[in-house]
């Protein structure tokens, strides 16, 4: 676990809260596995969270069933803002740990609709790999990827 991010248990979670109906939230879509609701803090109109009900923590921590749940629904409630907004494109995006923007402690994954103009800017700019290094850190996810992922990685 990253000792720099803030431990939650399902008690203190604001998400598990939402899930079992706790604490108040837009939900637009409910199933035995998941919930997804309205954002608060939107990144742009229609920013839904899509959230498994069982508590985890992050990607690492989540269940392989969870993932799956949570991805069908992402892929229902992505085709409902289609169908509803008519966005002019969207973005999945989801954070694991501190360092990649994680603030709620509950595994999430976001969906986000987006719109020209928006004013959201990408996250990364493209710029050539160096070959050597592509091919090397390659070998590594390679080798890794071959045995099941089923506990904490390995430290390299
Ligand atoms: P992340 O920063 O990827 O962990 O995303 C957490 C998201 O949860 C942020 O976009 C917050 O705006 C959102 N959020 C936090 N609390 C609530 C809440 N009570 N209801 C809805 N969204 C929330
Ligand atoms: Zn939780």
């Amino acid at each position: 676990m990253d000792s720099r991010s803030p431990t939650t248990t399902p008690d203190s979670c604001i998400f598990c809260a939402i899930a079992d109906g706790r604490a108040p939230a837009e939900v637009v879509y409910e199933d035995e596995h998941t919930v997804a609701f309205m954002d608060i803090n939107p990144a742009a109109k229609g920013h839904v969270l899509v959230i498994p009900k069982r508590h985890a923590r992050d990607l690492f921590d989540v269940s392989e069933e969870d993932v799956q749940h949570v991805m069908r629904a992402v892929l229902r409630v992505a085709r409902a803002i289609e169908k509803a907004l008519r966005p002019d494109g969207l973005n999945l995006m989801h954070a694991t740990r501190r360092a990649a923007f994680q603030s709620v402690y509950h595994f999430h994954v976001h969906v986000i609709p987006r719109w020209w103009e928006d004013g959201i800017r990408p996250l990364w700019r493209h710029a050539a790999g160096d070959p050597d290094e592509l091919r090397e850190v390659g070998e590594r996810i390679r080798k890794a990827a071959e045995s099941p992922a089923d506990g904490p990685p390995e430290t390299p």
